[in-house]
């Protein structure tokens, strides 16, 4: 029990413990653990510089058994109460700090997990062909993205200019994307990395993945249709990646684990579903404050460890502050989608808003916010920090 006065139904309580990086009037960003409406500035409490760096690049790289030891040693600062008058000193209300990107992106990797969102997209971007590609259900499909444009919570994204073509039109035209679009994606974020050559099997996912994060992988529909064949997404997706503020230790999510949804085709031994790390994290999608959708990642038919083994299987290297998403989370019902272009059918059924305003895309000055909860233990919820975005004209 900790001595802190706690609502009972917090989403940040001890089974929680995200870490974030923030800063205050006038004191530079450090490290920080949230703790119900509260962050503890764990420069201030722990004898250890690393939580004095702006990045948690340092203390993540330290691998697990020191991830794990951390946590202890901040469940005992919240419950014992040796040094409970520097703890409660070092408590800062959430809604007094800043809240910034909490590591240095590495590399960045986006996967395409999500059976029903593949699906959906398949349909409305090749109509005339099986909605899956013939590899879909062989290996987690992925392309790797751009690391310099993940941007923090909250962080402004100007609606980006590029080529569209609409199948309509005969020839391209250069200007602002009519088709801005959401993912509401899971991230996760790894601690330590692995050597050129060294694949990272399915049973090591949990030595390498710091912790979990929630990502809008903002998207140009009309800048993506027109450029993906032959080799994939590039600028309708390069110009922002939000993540959220607070990232979840995978030790905190123990009660969420559960098995992926059956599988239809034979895996290869290097995916084998050893390692089960499906998560009931379920999403909730705000669109100008409206709940828009709900979607269930344990319906991914790709797990988390399985997109890290894929991602090594060559023998790529990783790093700690490597992200890589799990593509956007669609479940099979229809407020389950987690972009707008399922939502609103590729704009041939606009989402009508309670306020009465009909959207098939995003407009200037709207705004996203994602946010998620997961079964802890004793019946308690784990949040998720959100992750928000407001569009600025192009
Ligand atoms: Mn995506």
């Amino acid at each position: 029990m900790t001595w802190l006065d706690l609502p009972n139904d917090t989403r940040f309580g001890l089974a929680n413990l995200p870490y974030g990086v923030f800063s205050t009037a006038g004191e530079p960003a450090r490290a920080g653990v949230r703790i119900g409406d509260s962050v503890l500035d764990l420069a201030a409490v722990l004898d250890d510089p690393v939580f004095a760096e702006p990045v948690l690049n340092g203390f993540m790289a330290r691998g697990r058994a020191h991830w794990q030891e951390t946590r202890a040693r901040i469940t005992e600062l919240l419950t014992g109460q040796e040094r409970r008058s520097a703890v409660e000193a070092a408590l800062h209300p959430v809604s007094t700090v800043r809240m910034r990107l909490p590591f240095e992106v590495a590399d960045y990797v986006d996967f395409y997990a999500s059976e029903h969102h593949a699906s959906n997209i398949g349909r409305m971007f090749r109509p005339d062909s099986d909605p899956l590609t013939p590899n879909w259900k062989h290996l987690p499909i992925g392309y790797h993205g751009r690391a310099g444009t993940v941007v923090g919570s909250g962080t402004p994204v100007r609606r980006p200019r590029g080529q569209r073509k609409a199948p309509s039109e005969e020839l391209p035209s250069y200007g602002p994307s009519r088709r801005l679009d959401i993912e509401a994606e899971v991230g996760f974020v790894l601690g330590t990395g692995s050597e050129l050559g060294a694949p990272i099997g399915v049973a090591d996912f949990a030595e390498h993945v710091f912790g979990v994060c929630l990502v809008n992988d903002w998207s140009a529909r009309d800048l993506q249709a027109w450029e993906y064949v032959p080799l994939g997404p590039f600028l309708g997706k390069s110009f922002a990646t939000s993540v959220s503020p607070w990232i979840v230790p995978l030790d905190a999510l123990e009660s969420a684990r559960c098995a992926p949804p059956g599988r239809d085709q034979p895996l290869l031994d290097y995916l084998a579903d050893g390692a089960d790390w499906g998560l009931d994290l379920t999403l909730e999608v705000r669109l100008n404050g409206e709940l828009v959708s709900r979607p269930p990642f344990a319906t991914m038919y790709w797990t988390p460890a399985q997109m890290l083994a894929h991602l090594t299987v060559n023998g790529a290297a990783t790093r700690t502050g490597d992200l890589y998403a799990s593509g956007t989370v669609s479940g099979p019902d229809e407020d389950q989608r987690g972009s707008l272009i399922e939502l609103s059918w590729g704009g041939k059924e606009p989402l009508k808003l309670a306020n009465g305003a009909v959207r098939s895309f995003l407009e200037d000055g709207d705004e996203v916010r994602i946010a998620a909860t997961a079964p802890g233990p004793g019946g308690a919820r784990i949040g998720f920090g959100e992750v928000s975005g407001r569009i600025l004209p192009a």
